[in-house]
């Protein structure tokens, strides 16, 4: 069986690497102890986004935020096909960060997590952020 994606351009990443235009990369950004983003000045919609020109929710004006690397499982899945160079199984789940923006990840773990479940960003693998369930203290 053949790699998909591998060697092939992708829809995300197309752009100078593949010989085109540049095209920005949305995923959000681990800073140290912080995922980058923004805040509306006005409603406090949180987003995962640090370039949007205005607030998508009441057009207010954005301001740089850094949310924690902690959170609660809002959906959860194991994926079974290769993606890009991901070989299956791996596990994906948006996560609400805590008092944040809903972000991507990938789990540390082929698994299905609870809905609710604490996680917590450990790092980011390929641009990717990854998280585990979060370990008591
Ligand atoms: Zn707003």
């Amino acid at each position: 069986m053949s790699e998909l994606g591998v060697g092939r351009p992708t829809k995300r990443r197309a752009g100078s690497a593949v010989g085109g235009l540049p095209v920005a990369d949305s995923r959000p950004v681990l800073d140290g102890d912080a995922v980058l983003g923004s805040r509306c000045t006005l409603c406090r919609y949180a987003s995962a986004q640090r370039n949007l020109p205005w607030c998508p929710v009441c057009y207010g004006e954005l301001e740089p935020a850094r949310f924690p690397r902690t959170g609660r499982t809002w959906s959860s899945t194991v994926v079974a096909i290769p993606v890009g160079t991901r070989k299956p199984p791996f596990g994906l789940a948006y996560v609400d960060l805590d008092d944040g923006p809903r972000v991507l990840v990938h789990l540390d773990k082929p698994a299905v997590l609870e809905l609710g479940a604490r996680v917590q960003i450990s790092g980011t693998d390929d641009g990717d952020l990854v998280a585990g369930a979060e370990v008591q203290r």
